[in-house]
């Protein structure tokens, strides 16, 4: 297989990457591929099958071909770790996609590296799934998100709870370039000393990598507003936005990220790192279920304030880029982080407000619905399309508060009752990762039953629409999910 891979990254900011190799692998083993993927980034499914393929996709590639992990800070559940970085995984390269894209094939579980800390470098192939499961189910419902490529069995038994089955993610991402990365980057350059504020120093990792980014990810700042401070500004406000949409996504399908921390969030506005994450059944804010989430701080409805607060910190690092005075510069970022929680809000109730049918976005009708789902912890999904079916009453307790809703809604709706519907059905999703399911799968598939795991794949790669024989998928947990813990560092 002729392999294609650049290092761009590595190559514009050498100090946030260091040459590394993956562990060898004892007896890898295919479980899942993405075969369309594959295709999309112009590799051939039958060659990744092929033993050398499946050797490329847990990192045993020729050794002329350079391999990195990547160097960043953090804050974790608001704590600042100055070093984090790739512990168990590995940059095998970007390709350029069919479409032109620049895309970053990234392995996860591929071994330790010098930034493993504690850990073993390891994954196994529960989480490896689910992250699989997820990440293509919110491909499918239109959200930015990393790809998944492919699960590989490593033939290894790694040590978690018990013993696991060892295996290796790859996933396909804009980039891997955080918050923390720049936080990293800021940080590097104060120890270096870096130029003073307003001087401009060739080797400022900070600025290489605003200038990486920009080029990767918001080449139209440099039309619009060409090189400058000005032009870093921009990118700041440029991923403010990205993030403000991204979050309107995951709050309309109930998606519960579990661990925002500022190393888990993309400059490119893609949701990064499936770990702890999880969707909601019943609706209610305060729903988490990672278990090392005790204090809700990453809460579903936290969700929209932790993106603020991680953006506050994003525009800390980019300080000494915005503007040779300090005061100044703060002023500038402090104006677009404001911006966030006005659009923020605009586009949230725009994006409710089309759920429920209507054309016109409607602060009461939207405000009143959220009270009367929690009041009776109604399935969030679900509700949705049976409000589309006209069943939605049935979900509710108080049927006598929801009709009346219900009417004031109907008076504001579009004339043609099936448009209504269609529009909604296109909006609303029939079928998410839910919980137990994706527990029931993930089990089977660690015993080696893929049969389960491929049947809910299927149905959340097509989530709009509804098909006979799938309807225990569409089903809430039995109990709400209130008894639903996930779990960090799998
Ligand atoms: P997360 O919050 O799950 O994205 O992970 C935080 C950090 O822990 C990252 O730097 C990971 O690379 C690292 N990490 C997680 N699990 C392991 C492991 N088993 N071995 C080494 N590093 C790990
Ligand atoms: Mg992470």
């Amino acid at each position: 297989m002729e392999l294609q891979f650049e290092q761009t990254y590595a190559d514009a900011v050498p100090p946030l990457s260091m040459p590394w190799r993956a562990a060898q692998a004892p007896t890898p083993e295919l479980v899942v591929l993405n075969a369309p993927l594959a295709r999309e980034l112009g590799l051939d499914p039958a060659e990744l099958r092929s033993e050398q393929g499946v050797a490329l996709l847990v990192g045993q590639v020729p050794e002329d071909v350079p391999t990195v992990a990547q160097v960043y800070a953090g804050h974790q559940f608001g704590g600042y770790s100055p070093r984090l970085g790739d512990g168990r995984a590995l940059l095998l390269g970007e390709v350029i996609d069919v479409h032109g894209r620049r895309r970053d094939l990234h392995l996860k579980g591929s071994g330790r590296t010098p930034f493993a800390r504690g850990g073993d470098g390891k994954a196994v192939i529960g989480p490896m799934l689910r992250e699989y499961l997820i990440s293509e189910a919110m491909h499918a419902l239109g959200i930015p998100t990393t790809r998944s490529l492919a699960v590989v069995r490593t033939g290894e038994t790694v040590l978690r709870e018990g013993p696991q089955p060892g295996a290796v993610l790859s996933r396909v991402a804009a980039s891997h370039l955080r918050v923390g990365t720049f936080e990293y980057a800021a940080a590097l350059r104060r120890g270096t000393g870096g130029a003073p504020t307003g001087e401009v120093d060739a080797d400022d990792p900070l600025r290489l990598l605003a200038d990486y980014a920009i080029d990767r990810h918001y080449p139209e700042i440099r039309e619009s507003v060409g090189s400058g401070d000005n032009s870093y500004l921009e990118l700041f406000r440029r991923v403010m936005r990205a993030q403000a949409a991204l979050i309107v996504d995951w709050m309309g399908v109930g998606f519960i990220h579990g661990v925002m921390n500022t190393d888990n969030m993309t400059i490119s506005g893609e949701t990064i790192d499936y770990g702890p994450c999880a969707f909601m059944d019943a609706f209610d804010p305060a729903t988490v279920f990672s278990s090392i989430d005790s204090g809700g701080r990453y809460a579903y409805g936290n969700q929209p304030a932790m993106a603020q607060w991680n953006l506050a910190r994003f525009a800390e690092a980019l300080l000494p880029l915005l503007a040779p005075d300090q005061e100044v510069a703060v002023e500038l970022a402090t104006e677009v982080l404001t911006e966030f929680g006005v659009l923020y809000n605009e586009l949230a109730l725009e994006r409710l407000s089309a759920k429920i049918g209507l054309v016109e976005p409607d602060t009461a009708l939207v405000g009143e619905l959220l009270g009367l789902l929690q009041r009776d912890r109604v399935d969030f999904t679900n509700f949705f399309r049976a409000l589309a079916a006209d069943t939605a009453g049935e979900l509710f307790t108080d049927r006598a508060a929801f009709d009346s809703w219900a009417e004031r809604r109907a008076a504001k709706l579009p004339a043609d009752p099936a448009a209504v519907r269609r529009g909604m059905d296109a909006l609303n999703p029939a079928y998410i990762p839910r919980n137990h399911k994706v527990e029931e799968a993930l089990l089977a598939a660690t015993f080696g039953d893929l049969a389960p795991f491929e049947r809910l794949l299927g149905a959340v790669q097509t989530p709009f629409e509804v098909r006979a024989g799938l309807e225990d998928l569409a089903e809430p947990d039995p109990d709400g999910g209130r008894g639903f813990r996930t779990f960090c560092g799998t």
